[in-house]
């Protein structure tokens, strides 16, 4: 008995922690998709990979052995949870979330996941492309500015010191590049719900998801 709750949104609309407290709430499981191509840049970037050659990702991903238990992510073993949100991980994402073949290999991998399972997964093409059919489908989003503010907080509590307009235009950019991607551009399902967030507080918008789950 799979069922699948998708939240999909832009980055720091707050899917993450959304994601995973309203897995806890339901007893559901909890997949960060962005973990996943995280986890496949860093595992290339320290072989010098470039996603360009096909040869050597099959090579990677064929060997890869990614383990996801929320919140923990590990890489052949080990936990590179911490790793993958490093700012030099973040820059890199988008060559290998652009290609084909990481795509197909990632969309395969979520939907042996979810099998069996109730989850709630996050991404940027959950509702869209891997799991079209999921009855329950979320579109989180949230103002440019309150957006950038919530990752500055959130980069600080990992010691990271960032200007709230470098982080603007940084998001500005990822936006960007997200909904031009020619495979699976960001975009809302056209049965996904567009919650706003710029003005809730996270359990706000929990409550309101979670009560929409249980309808
Ligand atoms: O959500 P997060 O910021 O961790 O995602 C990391 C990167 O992976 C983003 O730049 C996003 O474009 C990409 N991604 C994707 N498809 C997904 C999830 C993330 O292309 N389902």
């Amino acid at each position: 008995t799979t069922l699948i709750v998708t939240i999909d949104g832009p980055a720091g609309a707050g899917k993450s922690t959304a994601a995973r407290q309203l897995a806890s709430r339901l007893g559901f499981d909890h997949l960060d998709t962005g973990a996943m191509y995280r986890a496949v840049t860093l595992a290339c970037l320290r072989r010098g990979i470039d996603a360009r050659d096909e040869t050597a990702l099959d090579g990677v991903l064929t060997e890869m052995d990614l383990v996801l238990e929320s919140p923990h992510v590990l890489l052949n073993g080990e936990d590179v949870s911490l790793a993958i949100r490093e700012p030099a991980i973040t820059s890199r994402v988008k060559e290998f979330a652009d290609s084909a073949k990481v795509r197909q290999f990632m969309v395969e991998a979520q939907r042996r996941f979810a099998v069996g399972r109730r989850l709630v997964t996050e991404g940027r093409d959950q509702g869209t492309v891997v799991f079209p059919e999921a009855p329950c489908k979320f579109f989180l989003t949230a103002d440019e500015a309150v957006r950038a503010e919530r990752r500055q907080v959130e980069l600080g509590e990992s010691g990271h010191v960032v200007s709230l307009t470098a982080l603007r235009d940084q998001q500005r950019t990822r936006d960007q590049e997200d909904r031009e991607r020619s495979l699976a551009p960001l975009r809302p399902a056209e049965d996904a719900e567009i919650v706003d967030s710029s003005d809730l507080t996270l359990d706000e918008v929990l409550d309101h998801l979670e009560q929409r789950v249980r309808e």
